[in-house]
């Protein structure tokens, strides 16, 4: 390896999860949908976002390095993505990296992408990008907490690092930390190596302020010299795929890959023996509602079970239903997607009533519609914008969006496309203040602990099934190796 004076890095961003046990495909409309920028767009479109790309680009430039943005796609979770989308997103990668010459590379991807043609496609980005550059240019990968790491994409990359946070608000610094690594592996040689351990944990106990979790963190952070990253990936569960399980990755110097061996292989080995303290309680939902009654300030209803973020289709209308029937007299928001009812909404026009059915237009596995009876108070289309401590600045599209108030304290926002709920910013665009109501319906597991800090008195997980519910033991899993804890082994075994 040569280090240029200046030398060029080529900066590709890449981002989405895949929830296998979503029905709905993802395809290239999902990304377009938030914007896909090719080359120097991508660097411009992102400055000043807390995200992996902005990140890299800021710190490449500090360094005197040269930033070569090559793309940027970003997608909410989804379904396992479609062929075609899939080859098109690759060839983009490879075609930005085969125009120009570059000193190194790095890659952020999410770690948990799921092709129909191909079940490990980060993994398959970067064997694709390692073609185009050959052995001997560096390629750095950052992942997201929730990664499932494989052997093969530690294999085609000369680093890979996570974020270090959950709820995630380092995005930006895991770019940089990213970058840093590639400009490193310039000068002298660095590795991965990764352990793993069959086991899933619910994402509503992976917080790491939460003692188990938080405990790995600190161990983690005890390796020795020569250990450069420790990241831990307690990976989302509602992925059936081979090689899924808890990940450790130690990013080492060259010389020290015996030492970050065995300091992964502790970790794992650690997160194994609190496997069963990673358990959830989650509620009913009419002794959830009951909660809410008692008490003082906004309670948030955690209906992680159907939660965008993490590729649920987020049109269960299940805790609508169950605030029409128990909760009336408690002022509510509640989101739901359902693109024909936000129809029926646009043609009543403002202030006009709609009477519908609305919800399980895209996922009726788990529960059916209900109906909705109200005025709609507010119509849209224009995005989103964050404006939490995650993803700070981000764009994203709701589609068509309308607000209907019922008249018994609930008001409900229906969108063609998921509206954010782990960030305020998606209630608030819609004109609904979180902190004049009395309940507020999150679709998120634990990311709501950041975009909500310092707005709710309590958060209650509620116990539903669906396709990101906190019961792993509602879900079928067909692909993962077996045995899976907590699928099919107790804390004991
Ligand atoms: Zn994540």
């Amino acid at each position: 390896m040569t280090a240029a004076a200046r030398p060029r890095i080529a900066v590709a961003s890449i981002v989405q999860e895949t929830n296998t046990f979503s029905p709905q495909p993802s395809t290239l409309d999902d990304y377009t949908a938030h914007g896909l920028w090719l080359g120097a767009d991508a660097a411009e479109l992102a400055a000043g976002t807390n995200t992996e790309l902005a990140g890299a680009v800021e710190a490449l430039t500090a360094a005197g390095a040269t930033a070569v943005p090559l793309l940027r796609a970003w997608a909410m979770s989804g379904g396992v993505l479609r062929a075609g989308a899939f080859e098109r997103l690759r060839d983009l990668l490879t075609g930005g990296l085969a125009a120009q010459p570059v000193d190194g590379v790095l890659l952020c991807l999410h770690g948990a992408l799921v092709a129909e043609s191909d079940v490990a496609a980060d993994a398959a980005f970067t064997e694709a990008a390692r073609a185009v550059v050959g052995p001997d240019v560096p390629i750095v990968v950052t992942h997201d907490l929730h990664a499932n790491v494989t052997g093969r994409i530690v294999a085609a990359a000369a680093a890979l690092i996570g974020y270090h946070t959950y709820p995630h608000v380092d995005q930006g610094d895991t770019g940089r930390r990213g970058a840093e690594l590639v400009l490193r592996a310039l000068r002298e040689p660095v590795g991965t190596v990764l352990a793993k351990r069959p086991m899933l944990v619910p994402a509503e106990s992976q917080a790491l302020a939460d003692p188990p979790m938080r405990r790995l963190r600190t161990l983690a952070d005890a390796g020795g010299t020569g250990i450069l990253d420790v990241s831990l990936f307690p990976v989302q569960p509602w992925l059936d795929v081979p090689d899924l399980g808890f990940g450790v990755t130690v990013t080492h110097a060259g010389s020290e890959r015996a030492a970050a061996l065995a300091h992964a292989e502790h970790l794992a080995t650690a997160a194994w023996g609190h496997r069963a303290a990673f358990a959830v309680d989650a509620v009913p939902l009419p002794a959830a509602i009951e909660r809410v009654r008692a008490a003082r300030g906004t309670v948030l209803l955690v209906q992680s079970a159907d939660s965008p973020t993490a590729g649920a289709t987020a049109d269960s209308a299940a805790v609508i239903g169950a605030l029409l029937t128990h909760g009336r007299g408690i002022r509510a928001y509640a989101t739901v997607v359902d693109a024909p009812a936000v129809a029926q909404c646009f043609a009543a026009g403002q202030d006009g009533t709609v009477d519908t059915p609305v919800g399980a237009t895209l996922d009726d596995r788990w529960d059916g519609p209900v109906p909705l009876r109200g005025t709609v108070s507010r119509l849209g289309a224009e995005p989103v914008v964050l404006t939490g401590d995650s993803m700070t600045g981000l764009t994203i599209s709701m589609g068509r969006w309308a607000t209907v108030n019922t008249g018994t304290g609930l008001t409900v926002l229906l969108t063609e496309r998921p509206a954010p709920t782990f960030d305020p910013a998606g209630y608030r665009h819609a004109g609904l203040d979180p902190a004049a109501a009395q309940a507020v319906v999150v679709r998120s597991a634990t990311m709501y602990r950041a975009g909500f800090r310092g707005l709710f008195v309590e958060a209650i997980l509620l116990d539903l099934p669906g396709a990101s519910t906190p019961r792993l033991d509602y879900l079928t899993f067909e692909r993962a190796p077996r045995p899976l804890y907590p699928i099919d082994l107790d804390g004991t075994s």
